[in-house]
């Protein structure tokens, strides 16, 4: 009778490491572990910790050993090559206690890539087709260093994949991810950004509080970008609850805290949200700006709606006067449905900032000092031109 098999470990929790001394000596960033991080987070994989290491072997091993005590999945990339200071397989074959061989299958494959591109084939490269008798080749199109799948006894899995993302990319995305998938990869997980405008990312903090911030899950963080304070949720399932309870709960908590300054979801850009707005009415926008070095129009650079975009330098002629008027004239010139004009100026560190809106509703207007001067504050006095033009349209303003 066969024995049943033991459901495979669930792969929940996961550590990426990046090898090559050209990573820690700052020849070269390591991207790629941030794009396995992310991947993995649109799985519900943890990334417990991610490191870089020099090429060197007692380091590799030492830091491979502690990876597959603390994580489920270990992933590593780079140190594939033929050279001895490639040493990701020896390292891997030094944890699990394994000795490497050539596979003739492997070498067959190796040495026809080198006839087809008629280069002498030199034993060094023999290292290429090595594998452990854990190890499965994860097959490498685009260059000669296959990666290596090992299955630990335990159900742990070490990945191996070569160091050029262009090889990296496609060998974990076509190959492994499927593989990974199938076996049970994450858990169930729900997660979401709120877009936030006119609020500081110190004063999202303050209202949100240090329960939820500090909370292991969901994950509740905020971020401050150029367009946006985010404040991002990450519910996974656990303790009997699931990730959509869980994460309605804390998205409730982040709304009573924060709602009125959220202005998009997720990968929304201003652009985009306003662009929604506006295209139900069928609107366009005419912008002018004083005293902003263009910060405006870039905020909203290629939005379709911008039928023209035009910057005053402060104190230049045409600068002063009621904004209102300004935000008319280019309404006019520009024949669309709405004119934004938006004034900058600095006050000692700080900038004060007008906004006003002039469109089928009548006019609008706003003002409001800015922390700091110079680009920040530019960037801040372009927020509150597309956050008035939002408030507006979302208040209704008529179709
Ligand atoms: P191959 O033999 O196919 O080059 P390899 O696994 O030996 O594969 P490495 O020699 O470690 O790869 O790195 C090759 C190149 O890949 C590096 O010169 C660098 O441009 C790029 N690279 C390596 N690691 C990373 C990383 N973590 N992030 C981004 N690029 C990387």
């Amino acid at each position: 009778m066969e024995t049943p098999k033991e459901p495979a470990r669930p792969l929940r929790a996961a550590v990426l490491l990046a090898i090559g001394s050209e990573l820690t000596a700052g020849e070269t960033r390591d991207t790629n572990s941030g794009e396995l991080a992310r991947s993995l987070a649109d799985v519900g994989v943890d990334v417990a910790w991610m490191s870089a290491l020099p090429d060197r072997l007692g380091t590799v091993t030492a830091t491979l050993g502690d990876a597959l005590v603390q994580a489920d999945l270990v992933v590593t990339t780079g140190g594939l090559g033929p050279t001895p200071d490639d040493l990701t397989r020896e390292a891997i074959a030094d944890v699990c206690g394994e000795r490497p061989t050539v596979d003739p299958e492997l070498e067959r494959w190796l040495r026809h890539l080198f006839e087809r591109r008629g280069l002498p084939f030199a034993e060094m490269n023999l290292k290429q087709a090595w594998l452990i008798p854990s190890a499965t080749a994860i097959p490498n199109d685009r260059g000669t260093a296959p990666g290596w799948l090992v299955e630990r006894p335990d159900g742990r899995v070490l990945v191996a994949l070569p160091g050029p993302p262009s090889e990296m990319r496609p060998m974990w995305q076509a190959w492994v991810l499927p593989r990974l998938r199938q076996r049970g990869l994450g858990r169930e997980r729900v997660t979401r950004t709120y877009r936030l405008a006119g609020i500081g990312e110190s004063a999202v903090a303050a209202r949100l509080g240090e329960r939820l911030l500090r909370a292991e899950n969901p994950i509740v963080a905020t971020y401050a970008r150029a367009d946006a304070v985010d404040v991002r949720i990450s519910a996974a399932a656990g303790a009997g609850r699931s990730a959509a309870a869980l994460f309605d709960e804390a998205a409730a908590a982040v709304l009573a805290a924060v709602g009125e300054h959220v202005w998009g979801y997720d990968d929304d850009t201003w652009p985009a949200v306003l662009g929604r707005e506006l295209g139900t009415r069928g609107w366009t926008v005419a912008l002018v700006e004083v005293g902003t070095a263009g910060s405006s129009a870039r905020l909203l650079s290629e939005a379709s709606w911008l039928t023209s975009a035009r910057t005053i330098g402060a104190g230049e002629p045409g600068s002063g006067g009621a904004l209102t008027h300004l935000a008319e004239r280019a309404r006019q010139e520009a024949d669309a449905s709405i004119g934004l004009a938006v004034r900058a100026i600095e006050t000692g560190e700080d900038t004060h900032v007008e906004v006003a809106a002039v469109g089928p509703w009548g006019a609008s207007e706003s003002s409001q000092t800015a922390f700091l001067g110079g680009a920040e504050g530019r960037r801040r006095a372009a927020l509150a031109a597309a956050a008035l033009l939002d408030s507006i349209l979302r208040e209704g303003a008529p179709g």
